[in-house]
């Protein structure tokens, strides 16, 4: 019996009914792009975020592009953020002409260091991305509070935490404006690419609604120059089917993340450090251990599913070496990217699989 590393198809049985007839009806309806079914699922996402606003993006890279322009980064300005993400987080300022500043990471969460970022700012500086990595919310009274002192905007990218808390309160108003995606494998995942910008500021959700629709607002009227780079009607159609279920799948995911906690106890394997200001949504469920080489052989062996995120840091990657950064700079982040191994994880996975997966990854190491 093989394991996946995300398993979308028993998601998709559970919900088949729900969702054809939302699709059924996006057909029927043809309005195939932005209409009643965006708004809609804008609404109810700003209202799960508890937060003013949600704009449906095409996705989490678009939400990126849209949230930097819509804050005013550009050409010559500095924009600080983690090596240790999915490339589109440092990507999207490059593409505007800006520089992506990194910083290393705290080698407990994975995320963005703060007492990194203080020593970075420069006059340049424009704004942060802390990255809430693999469910897990940055340390963003410490983050807010530095960038209050230098004012700087700080962007959240939320693309892997959809649900997740800090303090109490969801990611997507922890900062000035958020940028989500729902690429299908996300916690909150469409069928295609989305992705969603959320803010409780009414200046920048005007800008990013002009942004994504080539500045219109009116028909063939342009106010400013903009992209097109809209969430279509049949993803928002889908994700409102899904989003009512987000919370007990986010549940399901914490669960799973306990059961592999208490089945790697007192073994060679590190799992993930939970900090107790959040709740940690679990997008991946990520392990270091001693030999990930022999760790990776077994599981391929076994027929079982997983990822590696990332095996190489932004500063180190070909993309970048224009920025000019090296080996060494960033010696969290590099020791992560060498020992890091993401296991079997989605709301639905069963304790005998997690049960295979455990007695692979300690054989392996035995
Ligand atoms: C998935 C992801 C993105 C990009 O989202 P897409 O919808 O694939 O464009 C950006 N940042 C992070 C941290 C991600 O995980």
């Amino acid at each position: 019996m093989s394991i996946p590393l995300v398993d979308l198809k028993q998601q998709y049985a559970a919900l088949r009914p729900q969702m054809q007839s939302a699709m059924q009806r996006v057909l029927e309806n043809t309005a195939f792009i932005l209409g009643p079914e965006v708004q809609r699922f804008e609404e109810h996402f700003a209202d799960y975020c508890h937060a003013k606003h949600a704009v449906g993006v095409a996705s989490g890279t678009a939400a990126l592009d849209l949230s930097l322009r819509a804050v005013g980064v550009g050409r010559g300005d500095e924009v600080i953020t983690t090596p240790f993400t999915f490339v589109a987080t440092a990507e999207m300022v490059a593409n505007l002409g800006a520089k992506p500043i990194f910083v290393d990471i705290d080698p407990e969460t994975y995320d963005i260091d703060p007492d990194a970022i203080e020593s970075a700012v420069t006059p340049r500086t424009k704004a942060i991305i802390p990255v809430h990595l693999f469910g897990q919310p940055a340390d963003m009274d410490h983050i807010n509070e530095i960038a209050r002192r230098h004012h700087l905007w700080v962007i959240e990218d939320a693309a892997q935490a959809h649900g997740a808390e800090y303090k109490g309160q969801r990611t997507g108003t922890l900062g000035d404006i958020a940028c989500y995606s729902f690429y299908p494998s996300k916690n909150l995942g469409a069928y295609g690419d989305g992705g969603a910008v959320v803010t409780d500021d009414d200046a920048l959700t005007e800008k990013v609604r002009l942004l994504r629709h080539h500045g219109s607002s009116d028909r063939y009227h342009h106010q400013i120059l903009g992209l097109g780079e809209r969430l279509d009607s049949m993803q928002a159609a889908i994700l409102d089917v899904k989003l009512p279920y987000l919370d007990a799948w986010n549940e399901g995911r914490r669960q799973a993340a306990s059961r592999y906690n208490h089945l790697f106890a007192n073994s060679p394997v590190v799992t993930p450090a939970e900090h107790p200001d959040v709740r940690h949504v679990y997008h991946c469920y990520v392990v270091r251990t001693p030999d990930r080489e022999a760790v990776t052989r077994a599981l391929s062996a076994a027929g079982i599913g997983y990822g590696i995120h990332y095996p190489l840091p932004l500063h180190l990657q070909p993309a970048f070496a224009y920025l000019g950064y090296g080996e060494g700079d960033f010696p969290i982040s590099e020791a992560c990217a060498r020992e890091v191994i993401s296991l079997p994880m989605f709301p639905e996975i069963s304790a005998e699989q997690q049960n295979k997966v455990a007695a692979t990854v300690l054989g392996a190491l035995s």
